[in-house]
């Protein structure tokens, strides 16, 4: 079996000088599916364009919510068309974020809302971005039900059991690596194996031993072993059961 990453961004700018590198150590590394997530329609459309005989790609495509200022009707409107592509396999990465914006609260609400609305007519998963907005990302998506991942995950162990108990994955960055990781820890140690995904959501959020250095979808590997080095698990019996969930929540 071999690792994933369940969520990219080897669309951006970052790799744009030597993503061929960038793939053969995923391919070295043994990191054979991998997410590609877009916020723009110009990202979604160079991450169509990425391809690799040794590696899987799937993609998706979704409004971010750090820029719900700048998107009206027409926007709106050639996102949703992109989203009944088979290509686009998930809708995300949608939510809140009050980290950056807290003055259009309520609009954020509205795009994410609306854009659960439709992937679930379309029936297709959501990716969720939340920060510093956990309990309204919940209420929303509780009142908007969808299958969904909650990406990069960073909030509290039981938060984590609360979007479970909704139905939804937890995908764990590097974080969990980091010496100073404490809460990461009590997340993979609380939620059911078969709702568990990693990710490295590159070019941030950098694992150790490679922390300051761009982060890159071969380094998920390092996430993947820390988890089964805190879980007691073989890598094998750990990578079986995440590339089940990977298929299963992306309908693959
Ligand atoms: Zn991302």
């Amino acid at each position: 079996m071999n690792w994933l990453d369940s969520h990219c961004h080897i669309n951006d700018e970052a790799f744009r000088e030597d993503l061929q590198d960038v793939l053969d150590r995923m391919a070295e590394n043994e990191v054979t599916k991998a997410m590609i997530i877009s916020s723009y329609l110009e990202d979604y459309e160079y991450a169509l364009q990425i391809h690799d005989e040794r590696i899987a790609f799937k993609r998706s495509l979704g409004i971010y919510p750090g820029d719900v200022d700048e998107v009206d009707e027409k926007l709106f409107d050639s996102y949703v068309r992109h989203y009944h592509d088979e290509e686009c396999v998930a809708v995300g990465e949608i939510g809140l974020d009050y980290h950056w914006q807290k003055h259009n609260i309520l609009r954020q609400k509205e795009i994410f809302a609306r854009q659960l609305d439709i992937a679930t007519q379309l029936n297709k998963p959501v990716i969720i971005h939340s920060r510093d907005a956990i309990q309204d990302t919940y209420d929303v998506l509780k009142a908007h039900p969808c299958k969904a991942v909650m990406h990069c995950y960073s909030d509290s162990m039981e938060m984590a059991k609360e979007f479970v108990r909704l139905g939804c994955y937890i995908s764990i960055s590097g974080t969990v690596t980091w010496k100073n990781a404490k809460e990461p820890l009590r997340v993979i140690r609380n939620v059911p194996l078969d709702r568990l995904l990693i990710e490295t959501d590159c070019p941030y959020l950098t694992p150790s031993p490679h922390r300051g250095e761009r982060n890159e979808p071969s380094f998920v590997v390092h996430t993947g072993k820390k988890i089964c080095e805190e879980l007691g698990l073989e890598e094998e019996t750990f990578k079986k059961q995440l590339n089940e969930n990977y298929h299963r929540l992306f309908g693959l």
